[in-house]
């Protein structure tokens, strides 16, 4: 890996790491701090300072669209609530492709499927690839599932920080309002970038940079590394500082008892149907068979993520 690359992963996680905030440039690329503040500062003497997100690229995209071919007349109330929220995401799909590379979508009964790219970070080796599940009926919300992509593979970004027992991207908690569905897709995808960075930060550095939760003490004993922080209930500081020496005398019995039977045996992973299409495998298209729901989990856990939103776990 590129040292310049690895010195940004450093300084970038450290700013996650202490709360400083972090930004998205078009293609997705997280950029630090200091960083942006240079820009700022080039930008201020040319008068021309720029915002974030107004550094495009030339991303057309490529756009597909396939109708269900199930409306009915006369058209119920759930007829209407889909096309609208059709339109909806349909709109901001535009908005998505200018920012996003090699995007594209497909529109299937009860939801669109959308494929894009970025690289994350300036300079990587690699890409991921991110597939969405924008859902058309009521109730339902966002999934989205990760992959690198290094031209030889396509490899699984996880699993910690992701959904049992499908793996899906688990960015924030939707209950502390940090997106809601009708606000803007480029803004959840790059939530969904900065989690991609998490975890290409816990890669190389060995630990997952920023707040997160773990309410489960098995979870903590498993995945936490005494400089992270602390994930429990109520956190204060690092987890060496806060629950870690507790944990280590905790009974293990019982917390896997506690832990496994509500998460899946700690298994999850990808239906190869989202594999597939994150290859640019249209046919078939991922069924809602083939996916475990998110609706079914017990308990959802938090992160703060240095912009001050969320992210869970
Ligand atoms: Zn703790």
């Amino acid at each position: 890996m590129d040292q310049y690359v690895e010195q940004n992963i450093r300084i970038i996680g450290a700013d996650l790491h202490y709360g400083r905030t972090t930004f998205a440039e078009a293609g997705g690329l997280i950029v630090s701090q200091s960083e942006m503040f240079n820009r700022m500062e080039i930008a201020d003497a040319k008068s021309t300072r720029p915002s974030t997100r107004t550094w495009k690229r030339p991303a057309p995209g490529k756009r597909e669209a396939r109708k269900s071919g199930t409306a009915t007349a006369p058209r119920s109330n759930a007829a209407v609530f889909r096309s609208k929220r059709c339109a909806l995401f349909v709109d901001q799909l535009e908005e998505l492709a200018v920012e996003y590379d090699q995007l594209f979508w497909v529109e299937d009964v009860d939801c669109i499927w959308v494929r894009l790219t970025s690289n994350v970070l300036a300079g990587l080796d690699r890409s991921a690839v991110f597939v969405l599940r924008l859902p058309l009926l009521p109730g339902e919300f966002v999934s989205a599932w990760a992959f690198w992509f290094d031209a030889l593979a396509l490899t699984w970004i996880g699993p910690r920080h992701t959904n049992f027992p499908d793996g899906s991207i688990c960015a924030f908690d939707r209950r502390h309002g940090v997106w809601s569905i009708g606000d803007s897709l480029v803004a959840l995808q790059d939530l969904y970038c900065q989690w991609a960075f998490r975890h290409l930060h816990n890669e190389v550095e060995g630990f997952w940079p920023g707040p997160q939760c773990a309410y489960f003490t098995l979870e903590r004993i498993l995945e936490f590394k005494p400089e992270e922080h602390c994930g429990c209930r109520r956190p204060s500081g690092t987890y060496a500082d806060c629950c870690m020496s507790s944990d280590k005398i905790a009974d293990v019995n019982l917390a896997a008892r506690e832990f496994l039977p509500l998460h899946n045996w700690n298994i999850r992973k990808p239906p190869v149907s989202i594999a597939r299409f994150a290859l640019g495998d249209l046919e078939p298209l991922p069924k809602l068979s083939c996916l475990p729901f998110q609706k079914k989990l017990r308990y959802r856990l938090l992160t703060s993520c240095a912009s001050g939103c969320f992210s869970e776990c």
